[in-house]
């Protein structure tokens, strides 16, 4: 069975099984505690050590990739016009993912007829300013910025790096050496990982449905609908046309070849932690040079946020409509820009975007509480709109890859039939 399959079969038996204890949890009696037993000493600890595991590649994989690959890309001094380019496609996909999300819920009015009375609770924490976010870039301590995970500034030490790997002659070769074979080993931990995907995302999806209510959606179902239309509206449709207008690559074999990535996405909700995966597809299945992917990528997982910004527009105008409050023809602008903006200052991680939808929301003076409205539906949003952000990553990906004369087509075309990946074949 191809491993994609497998997954897929693990998230579906997932949910149906969380589901299900969702059920007996309120049985009573021997069910109960049964149910609670499984979901917090199997599931939970499963599913926990699998997100680590994912974590626990993420930066020495960005920082060993990227040298690895600046330090290729350097020699042909191509790599300030490729950043520009994956910069420029990254914004421009945000800004057109949040002008989509205002026309369709302006369309749709998910907010209309919304009851206000019994909201929960929420207290904002401050977003980032974008000033912050700039000088953040720039990293003090390397060691510190790997601790932390700070992508960004991890990228910038990485490239650094490279660059001076090749300017080193000698040393610099030796060292590059010694770069692109940990990058080997390090992929050969993806793939391992990859294999174990199908139990991890069995035990997260079953622990998070044994305790998600259906009722919060129901209650919701309309803002709910609308944000995911629109995430597939921009995830297939949206990057169908751009993917075809920019490259002339197949949208379908190249949904083919992202499957994996997008379904790690999904499961963990997590771009950041689906870096390695990401990585290991763009690269080994879509066939973008490492000197290309290993920019693009966790720079994507870190700024490029499509799918969040989906979420941002829709709930900035379902909140003004709950409260009953109209956003002028220049507020919609301030919308666009801020939430392309929050989108590069949310971090890969599960739930942030709800925490950046904040300043959006300042923005265009909106109660902040009104993020309260929304929270009950949103863990399940938040997996969607991940698959979508890191479905993104990849799009730009290709296309700078492809742009760049540096996307192999024979590997694009080849791997979406095969049922291993590289490292397994090469394993023999
Ligand atoms: N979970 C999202 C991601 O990692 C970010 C968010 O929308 O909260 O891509």
């Amino acid at each position: 069975m191809k491993l994609s399959t497998k997954i897929i079969l693990g998230m579906v038996a997932g949910v149906l099984v969380g589901a299900l204890f969702n059920l007996l949890s309120a049985a009573g009696g021997f069910w109960t505690e049964l149910s609670a037993w499984l979901v917090n000493s199997v599931f939970d600890v499963v599913g926990s050590i699998f997100v680590a595991s994912l974590k626990l590649l993420v930066v020495p994989l960005v920082f060993v990739s990227l040298v690895c690959g600046s330090s290729a890309m350097g020699v042909n001094t191509r790599m300030g016009a490729m950043a520009v380019k994956t910069l420029g496609l990254y914004l421009v996909t945000t800004a057109l993912a949040v002008t989509l999300a205002l026309t369709f819920a302006n369309l749709i009015d998910p907010g209309l007829g919304v009851d206000l009375a019994g909201t929960a609770d929420f207290e904002p924490s401050a977003a980032p300013s974008v000033k912050e976010v700039l000088i953040n870039i720039f990293p003090t301590n390397p060691v510190q910025a790997m601790a932390e995970g700070n992508m960004l500034q991890i990228i910038v030490f990485s490239i650094l790096m490279g660059v001076a790997v090749i300017h080193s002659g000698e040393p610099g070769r030796r060292a590059l050496e010694l770069f692109q074979s940990f990058n080997e080993v390090i992929m050969t931990m993806v793939t391992f990982l990859m294999h174990l995907a199908p139990y991890g995302v069995f035990c997260l999806l079953a622990k998070l449905f044994s305790e998600l209510g259906i009722g919060a959606i129901l209650d919701l179902a309309k803002y709910f609908g609308t944000v995911v239309l629109v995430l597939l509206v921009h995830g297939i449709g949206v990057y169908s046309l751009l993917l075809k207008g920019l490259t002339g690559l197949n949208p379908v074999t190249f949904f083919k070849n992202v499957r994996p990535a997008m379904l790690f996405g999904f499961s963990t909700a997590s771009s950041n932690a689906t870096i390695p995966v990401t990585l290991n597809v763009v690269e080994k299945r879509i066939g973008v040079d490492n000197s290309i992917a290993s920019f693009t990528v966790p720079l994507g997982a870190t700024i490029n946020m499509d799918g969040t910004s989906i979420m941002q527009g829709v709930a900035t105008v379902f909140i003004a409509q709950a409260y009953g409050i109209d956003i002028s023809l220049g507020g919609y602008l301030a919308v666009i820009a801020t939430a392309t903006l929050a989108s590069i200052g949310t971090a890969g991680v599960p739930g942030v975007g709800l925490i950046t939808l904040s300043m959006v929301l300042q923005q265009v003076g909106l109660p902040v509480e009104g993020i309260a409205l929304i929270i009950g539906v949103d863990r399940l949003l938040d997996m969607i709109r991940t698959a979508v952000n890191i479905t993104g990553d990849s799009m730009v990906s290709s296309v700078v890859g492809k742009s760049e004369n540096r996307l192999d087509e024979a590997v694009f075309n080849e791997v979406s039939d095969r049922d291993t990946y590289e490292a397994e074949k090469q394993a023999g």
